[in-house]
């Protein structure tokens, strides 16, 4: 949510290219934001060869041979794209190797190279056919996985099959023009600062990109959630994608203005908008330079009072973004990165190793790592694929089903191994104590539910001690996040088992309002300034100070400064948000007073209309 953005200045679903006045525009979905101009660097695929035969005319040995030269390139390939990545930004790096990982593993021993020599034996196809037949329906299998997913309103799970798809078909193109001898398209040849328009990007391309010298990404293919617009935003390259018509449209060598915050590719722009262009871009270079300032300067009032700011985090590749912005730690990290796209339990031991190598990379700045949140709209098709398809509601609702906590005590073997790995990726390093680290449970709506989770709790530190681990002391705390109103207005209970809070306040919008935060025929009622869900803030926050429990807010509310405002004005002191948001909020607290915060307060509880109360928002400290 956002009440100090700017809506977009000019929309256009349509295909078109438009004339306003002396240039023209295309607009596509926004994926970095970011003002570039340059010349605009075509680069275009040369295509496959269609299979006209399917049948070995050599035999399945010799097929085979094939197969093993054209991974044992592929392989060869993905190393030479590994040590690439030392030249890339830091905030790529993370990214681009586990896509790389993933790569690897589909070239390895798996279910795609089993298939692949299955079909050469079984069915004498030469090696191409074998390789596409399979990648395909792997490919078709988990798009198909995506479609049912995304009939059921998860969104996430849908994105996360669809990459998963992607990169199945990514392996088998790269099998086949190894096994054809076609090559690839070289980005290399394209002149320093042009806009990169293509018609597909994959991510294995993404990875090929010198930052330095592309000043934009523009696709005509291509959506928000997949891999290749993930790595464009760890790459903070500006880039717009699902252009249409955009290949039929843009000339080779024209110059191009991109503007990544509203998705619009001004094609020949006239002078006027050059200059505008420029003019933004240098902006956003000192903005850029001033947020580097800014990160040495404490988050405090005017009146005294230190504020604290965290960052969520949903995946490690955002770890450096977070750390330029000056997070003073992570207030939310959503596991369930860990879980999603594999077909197994991430076990104990890899579980530790990821934990361990974020705690390290925070260097004494608290982690909070929340366990895993699947349920509702998030993870139902990992839940499947990963075994736990029983728990998945069979109709009824799943958001009011087995979700967050409830489903983990009913598969406690995998909250035990989680706090195992959360346990294990702070043990002290040589007697030095690393961290701190923190647990949170999710969608906690009853005390039973923390006792039962602290018993399991007690009971894998009691094991890991057996076993002669070190573990912190203190233990990390175990607190809960305050997503229900029934959570909301019962924390002065709560805070007896819980050692901290973390107010969730895009569920609690969800289940205060009774509007589904992914619908989007409810998104103009779905509003965190509603009365209801203020009050419920405000009566968690009292009760937190009154029980003398740290709590923190980490929904969506945090990433606004001037919602931040209101916040404090109702009692809050810390907040989690997306790391991008950070500077921002840190800028404008800096110019606030308590006082200040506590006349906006005032004034909004004393509305009940959610826009009047976006409006005062949006207008206080302007
Ligand atoms: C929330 O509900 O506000 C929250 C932070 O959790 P998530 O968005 O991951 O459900
Ligand atoms: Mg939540």
């Amino acid at each position: 949510m956002s009440v100090t953005e700017a809506p977009p200045r000019r929309r256009s679903s349509r295909p078109s290219r438009r004339s306003a006045s002396s240039s023209t525009f295309l607009q596509g979905k926004a994926i970095t934001p970011g003002m570039a101009l340059g010349p605009a660097g075509r680069v275009e695929e040369l295509p496959l060869p269609d299979i006209t035969e399917r049948y070995s005319a050599i035999g399945p040995e010799a097929e085979n041979v094939r197969l093993d030269e054209a991974i044992a390139r592929a392989f060869h390939q993905i190393e030479k794209m590994r040590d690439r990545l030392v030249g890339l930004p830091e905030e790529g790096r993370a990214e681009i190797a586990s896509l790389l990982t993933v790569y690897e593993r589909m070239l390895g021993p798996s279910r795609l190279v089993r298939q692949v020599r299955e079909r050469i034996a079984g069915e004498g196809l030469c090696a191409e056919a074998a390789v596409s037949d399979v990648t395909e329906e792997l490919a078709a299998q988990v798009s198909r996985m995506a479609e049912a997913v995304a009939r059921e309103n998860s969104a996430q799970d849908a994105d996360a099959n669809l990459r998963l798809a992607g990169e199945f078909e990514e392996v088998g193109r790269r099998l086949m023009r190894n096994l054809t001898g076609i090559s690839y398209r070289a980005f290399s040849s394209l002149p320093p600062g042009s806009v990169l328009v293509a018609e597909q990007l994959r991510p294995a391309d993404v990875a090929m990109i010198d930052p330095a010298r592309i000043a934009a990404v523009v696709t005509q293919g291509g959506g928000g959630a997949d891999h290749t617009a993930i790595l464009l935003r760890a790459l903070d390259i500006p880039a717009i994608l699902a252009v249409p018509n955009l290949m039929a449209q843009v000339q080779e060598g024209e110059m191009l203005v991109v503007d990544g915050h509203l998705g619009t590719v001004t094609l020949s722009p006239n002078d006027t908008e050059l200059r505008l262009a420029a003019e933004a871009a240098q902006r956003e270079v000192r903005e850029k330079r001033a947020f580097g300032r800014l990160k040495r300067l404490p988050a405090q009032l005017q009146s005294g009072e230190d504020i604290e700011l965290a960052a969520n985090l949903e995946l490690p590749a955002e770890m450096p973004m977070l750390l330029r912005n000056g997070a003073k730690g992570i207030g939310l990290l959503r596991s369930e990165f860990l879980f999603g796209e594999r077909e197994d339990l991430p076990d104990e031991d890899g579980q530790t190793d990821a934990y361990r190598a974020i705690v390290q990379a925070m260097d004494g700045r608290p982690v909070t790592i929340r366990v895993l949140d699947w349920g509702g709209e998030k993870g139902r098709a990992c839940m499947r694929r990963l075994g736990l398809a029983e728990q998945v509601a069979d109709g009824g609702n799943p958001a009011l089903g087995l979700r967050g906590v409830r489903l983990l005590l009913r598969v406690p073997d995998v909250l035990e191994t989680q706090f195992a790995a959360i346990l294990r990726a702070a043990e002290p390093e040589a007697g030095v104590a690393i961290g701190p680290v923190r647990i949170l449970l999710p969608m906690v709506t009853s005390a039973d539910e923390i006792v039962a989770a602290r018993e399991i709790y007690d009971r894998v530190v009691r094991r890991l001690r057996r076993k002669g681990h070190t573990l912190p002391d203190p233990l990390p705390p175990l607190g809960i996040m305050i997503e229900t109103p029934a959570a909301a207005l019962t924390v002065d209970t709560l805070a007896r088992h819980a050692d901290f809070m973390a107010l969730g306040t895009n569920d609690l919008t969800m289940y205060t309002l009774a509007v589904d935060r992914s619908d989007s025929m409810v998104a103009d009622r779905y509003s965190p300034l509603h009365p209801g869900v203020l009050r419920l803030i405000e009566a968690a926050a009292d009760s937190a100070l009154k029980a003398r429990r740290p709590i923190s807010v980490c929904g969506e509310m945090a990433s606004d400064p001037r919602v931040v405002a209101l916040l404090i004005g109702l009692g809050l002191r810390s907040f989690s948000m997306n790391s991008a948001s950070l500077p921002r909020v840190k800028r404008l607290i800096r110019t606030l007073t308590l006082e200040g915060c506590d006349q906006l307060r005032r004034q909004v509880m004393l509305e009940s209309d959610p826009a009047v109360i976006q409006d005062l928002v949006r207008q206080f400290a302007t």
